[in-house]
């Protein structure tokens, strides 16, 4: 056998720090602030939809772009929160999660060595997706402004696109960040799909987790983006069900289109009797998720004020599950390598920023907690942080 067996391709996303921390933290038992999913379920009703799909035969294939009671919940939840509007039939598609999603709309866009502008820190699964259809990723890095907040560089991204930069792809509410891009922000950035004839992929898996009343603006919903402009998002983040995986895509019908033929023969189809459930929550939930958007602004409050009392330089994180600090102030200038001791010195784990960038240099220092965790699960952490000096 030729070895290695991996490709060139996917040789460089095979050890990651992430799956070593993790590793650590189940070794010493530590409190994982480092994973981002919640672990308290989703809201009772959507349960048990699921529940009964399963027992009254919802158990075969559904269709390819999925059940059409979901894609028609979808396509009302876009309209009803954002005002856009999707054909169920040919503007909707049910993925395998926003990662199938991700994926398949790579594959379907992306011509070996066309361009795809990443932000940075990005989501791990942006750059293999890229990889995968034998892209090449163009990164632009958020750079810390004023209030200790992350800011697009406009000029920076401009600069990253060219002659053959085919899509971009816009993460908001951001991961890791907690960024929530400004309308200022997503003006430029339209404007620079625009300019360069560019498809704007979104991944909205946050939409509806913004605190101190920011609202989510979909990039889509700017003038001349519809057209342009694939918007992904998923049951996991905003109802509290990360294993159900069941997302989608909706844009303009050739775009979609084309997603659906690469997203064929990937998985077919998944998860049928969670479509239905998913479709209840869309239409049935969202006063839960208002809860759950509430519960989240307070133990991200909780968390932040723990890690100022414990030294840390606390960023700001305006939504997502993620809060962000600076070690430098407690004497470190690696946050990787303080992630790596933390487990075993104080029994708590949590990510380092820089491996979700191209250019570590920019976020060594900062470490990413979660904190969409039960309140007993967190205030141990905060304890645990006490003993960091
Ligand atoms: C969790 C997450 C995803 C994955 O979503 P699934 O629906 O579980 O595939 C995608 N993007 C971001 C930014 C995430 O945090």
């Amino acid at each position: 056998m030729r070895t290695p067996a991996l490709t060139t391709r996917l040789q460089p996303f095979t050890s990651t720090i992430f799956a070593e921390i993790t590793e650590l933290a189940r070794r010493t038992g530590a409190v994982n602030l480092g994973q981002g999913f919640p672990d308290t379920d989703g809201p009772e009703g959507m349960l048990r939809v699921a529940q009964e799909a399963i027992a009254s035969g919802v158990n075969q294939y559904p269709p390819g772009a999925g059940e059409p009671e979901l894609r028609a919940a979808i396509s009302e939840h876009r309209a009803a929160r954002y005002g856009s509007q999707y054909d169920p039939d040919s503007q909707v598609l049910v993925t395998v999660g926003a990662t199938e999603a991700l994926t398949a709309t790579m594959l379907a866009l992306v011509e070996p060595g066309d361009e795809v502008v990443l932000v940075e820190p990005y989501y791990d699964s942006y750059p293999v997706a890229v990889a995968m259809a034998g892209g090449v990723r163009r990164t632009v890095a958020l750079k810390q402004g004023s209030e200790h907040r992350f800011e697009l560089d406009v000029d920076a991204l401009r600069a990253a696109v060219g002659p053959n930069t085919r899509a971009l792809v816009l993460n908001s509410p951001h991961n890791p960040t907690g960024t929530v891009f400004t309308d200022a922000e997503l003006a430029a950035i339209a404007e620079v799909c625009r300019d360069n004839d560019l498809i704007a992929i979104t991944d909205e898996v946050y939409e509806h987790l913004l605190y101190n009343g920011r609202q989510h603006h979909p990039l889509a919903t700017l003038p001349g983006m519809a057209e342009r402009t694939l918007s992904i998002s998923s049951v996991g983040k905003s109802f509290s069900a990360t294993g159900w995986k069941i997302g989608w895509v909706c844009g303009p019908a050739e775009l979609v289109a084309a997603v659906r033929a690469a997203k064929q023969f990937m998985t077919f189809v998944g998860g049928a009797p969670f479509q239905p459930a998913v479709a209840h929550a869309l239409r049935n939930e969202i006063p839960w998720v208002e809860q759950l958007r509430a519960d989240l602004q307070r133990k991200r409050d909780k968390l932040a004020e723990g890690l100022d009392s414990a030294g840390f330089d606390v960023l700001a994180s305006e939504g997502t599950y993620f809060i962000c600090a600076d070690v430098r102030p407690l004497g470190f200038t690696d946050g990787a390598e303080l992630c790596r001791s933390l487990p075993e010195r104080i029994g708590l784990a949590a990510i380092p920023v820089q491996v979700f960038c191209d250019n570590p240099d920019d976020t060594r220092h900062l470490v990413r907690f979660a904190f969409c965790k039960r309140d007993e699960v967190l205030d141990e952490g905060l304890r645990r942080l006490e003993k960091l000096e």
